[in-house]
């Protein structure tokens, strides 16, 4: 689960941290307000989507007086974000962040993340922080130091000595790195992160060190541990289908061809999409419905796949092994009578009780093709999609 810089940052402080101070405002009105109640001559404004890449992307703005920070704050609520990291469709940023404008002397990168080759969580820490840490992680890949975090979680002296003078911290800047390195490491494992990075870390003009933006990514599986960080999900930043398919535990990814799929059994679901590309057809979606999948999860399934205008017809690929194709037959019957379903219906059911379950097919009155295997489903469907366009 991804994150904005504001909550981000809210946690940063939780640890002690030092962000700058920031406002969030999502109209006008709080933008006026907040410019009055804390007397605001300049600002830095920003988008808050769920992407990195915003000061390239137009997201982040220095205002140099009142009437700007209304200006800027007008021109960013509402605005899109499109780049490498939101994806083609786009990320809107339906609030902003609004902060002191900082004199940087310099910029750093500091984050963690996990490296699954090293089986490690990993410190990286670069003295050329900012937004083109890519292209020097890419360029000079010798400006970039990776640390693995000890398993007892806590750095030794000797790291946090070779840290700072990696990055060139001097007399107080040291005591101050480490020490955010330190609280660094408590938040990313207490959160249960996959990243949390902070790019740039500054060096004020006053020489001391300031995280100024912020990026926290929740591994999803740990979750139900955080009753607190799960309030941060924001459904916004998603597609509709996909913070639907969320809400009903089903993993979904939007695709762009136009055969549907729904699938129980996601190595069933990559291998459905296989065949479909294979006999010259694309996938629309993936979707694993689960092993042991609900009438309520296969109806959710069904409206999110309808609700693409591309789909040309829907493969439904079922293993009846955790639940017997019965169940799962009359499961898919019950969700499509309440559906108005009027492209081809391919069925490719296997598993225990499958005689039983192809006969609750024929038998219901559903348009639905019932295929000898899954060659024949996804030939069948490829041809099916070809003739409705
Ligand atoms: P992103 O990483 O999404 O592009 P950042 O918040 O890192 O967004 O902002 C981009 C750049 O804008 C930063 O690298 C920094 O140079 C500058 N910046 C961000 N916040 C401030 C601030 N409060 N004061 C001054 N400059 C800032
Ligand atoms: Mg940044």
């Amino acid at each position: 689960m991804n994150t904005h810089e504001f909550q981000a940052k809210q946690i940063l402080r939780k640890y002690g941290i030092p962000v700058p101070d920031f406002y969030i405002a999502s109209s006008s009105k709080e933008v006026e307000e907040i410019i009055k109640q804390y007397q605001l001559q300049s600002a830095i404004i920003k988008v808050q989507v769920h992407a990195g890449g915003r000061g390239k992307a137009g997201g982040v703005k220095l205002a140099t007086n009142p009437q700007e920070i209304l200006e800027f704050s007008q021109e960013l609520i509402g605005k899109k974000i499109i780049n490498e990291q939101t994806g083609p469709s786009g990320m809107i940023s339906h609030q902003v962040l609004i902060s002191p404008a900082i004199l940087i002397k310099k910029e750093f990168y500091l984050g963690i993340t996990i490296n699954r080759e090293l089986a490690s969580r990993v410190l990286i820490a670069s003295p050329i922080g900012g937004i083109n840490i890519e292209k020097i992680a890419h360029e000079q890949p010798n400006q970039l130091l990776m640390l693995p975090i000890p398993l007892e979680e806590t750095f030794r002296s000797y790291h946090l000595i070779r840290v700072a003078s990696f990055m060139g911290w001097k007399g107080k800047q040291i005591q101050e790195g480490v020490a955010i390195i330190q609280s660094l490491v408590k938040a990313f494992k207490e959160t249960d992160a996959s990243l949390l990075e902070i790019n740039p870390l500054v060096e004020t003009k006053e020489g001391h060190l300031l995280a100024l933006d912020a990026k926290l990514s929740i591994d999803d599986n740990a979750l139900f541990k955080h009753e607190d960080l799960k309030t941060l999900f924001d459904p916004s930043q998603m597609s509709n289908n996909e913070a639907r398919a969320q809400q009903f535990e089903l993993a979904y990814v939007a695709l762009e061809g136009e055969i549907g799929c729904m699938v129980n059994g996601a190595g069933l679901a990559m291998a459905t999409m296989d065949l479909i590309q294979y006999h010259g057809g694309r996938p629309a979606n993936f979707l694993d419905v689960g092993g042991g999948a609900s009438q309520d999860k296969v109806a959710e399934g069904f409206r999110i796949i309808l609700s693409d205008s591309n789909v040309k017809a829907i493969l439904i690929n079922i293993f009846g092994g955790i639940m017997n194709c019965e169940t799962l037959a009359s499961g898919i019957i019950e969700a499509a009578k309440g559906l108005e379903i009027h492209i081809p219906l391919i069925v490719r059911m296997e598993g225990t009780n499958v005689e039983k379950g192809k006969q609750l097919l024929q038998q219901s009155g559903l348009k639905i093709l019932i295929t000898e295997n899954l060659t024949e489903a996804a030939q069948q469907a490829v041809q099916l999609a070809q003739s409705v366009r």
